[in-house]
């Protein structure tokens, strides 16, 4: 007779966790406390909570902190998100999914081709106001792989030919990044789409007078990463 098979790791964590939650204890399938002491607003602490997040999410392990009604209810008078994220509008890059964050955690501003200079007064008074009025740390442009933004960007990037409705404004925008990789060695949409995150911190690390000078002080950190569609993974850039 054949004992009973036996549990595989990925199983008992899935288990653990099951167990976990029905007790409503916020804790990981890894039986660890999933979520940092909720003050802890330092900028390395929060990128570090990202990209430890990106990691859970990449192994299938998610926490899935934060995402009951019942974690909506505090925060109905007020946020005090952890982060900025600027990520693309594309439906793949769901920030909050790829790194397994909860409600009222990221301040998440998406655009398509994640783009920040001459995008304008929304997306950067969108910033801004995390900054000043929600005392946010930390902003992070992600950018990801295969992006359509910046693939039109380089696609188009000697037309003459308008694109049609405001796409050609957008893309326009994406243009000096792509310029600026056009004869580098290496795959150029891989580092266009750099480029442009990098772009949009340093215009960012620049912004007068809010975000300078928040950087100045040291109480603000622009950084930059871009996501991997294939494999999940989020990687700093810069
Ligand atoms: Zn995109």
């Amino acid at each position: 007779m054949q004992g009973p098979k036996p549990v595989s790791r990925r199983q008992f964590m899935w288990l653990s966790g099951l167990v976990a939650g029905a007790a409503g204890l916020a804790i990981s399938p890894m039986g660890r406390a999933a979520d940092p002491p909720r003050g802890d607003r330092d900028a390395d602490t929060v990128l570090t909570q990202l990209l430890e997040g990106n990691k859970r999410f990449m192994r299938g392990e998610l926490a899935h902190p934060r995402r009951k009604p019942e974690d909506f209810v505090p925060l109905a008078d007020g946020q005090a998100p952890l982060t900025v994220v600027v990520s693309c509008a594309d439906s793949r890059v769901a920030p909050e999914l790829i790194f397994d964050q909860g409600v009222g955690d990221l301040f998440v501003v998406r655009v398509a081709g994640n783009v920040i200079a001459g995008a304008g007064a929304s997306v950067k008074g969108s910033i801004e106001y995390a900054v000043a009025e929600l005392d946010v740390r930390l902003i992070l442009v992600l950018g990801h792989s295969q992006c359509g933004a910046v693939k039109a960007a380089i696609k188009h990037i000697d037309d003459k030919d308008a694109l049609p409705g405001s796409i050609g404004d957008l893309v326009d925008l994406i243009r000096p990044a792509v310029a600026m990789v056009k004869d580098k060695r290496g795959d150029i949409l891989d580092n266009a789409i750099k480029a442009n995150v990098e772009q949009g911190v340093n215009r960012l690390k620049r912004l007068e007078p809010i975000l300078a000078d928040a950087v100045k002080k040291g109480t603000l950190k622009v950084a930059g990463a871009v996501y991997d569609l294939h494999s999940g993974k989020v990687t700093s850039v810069g």
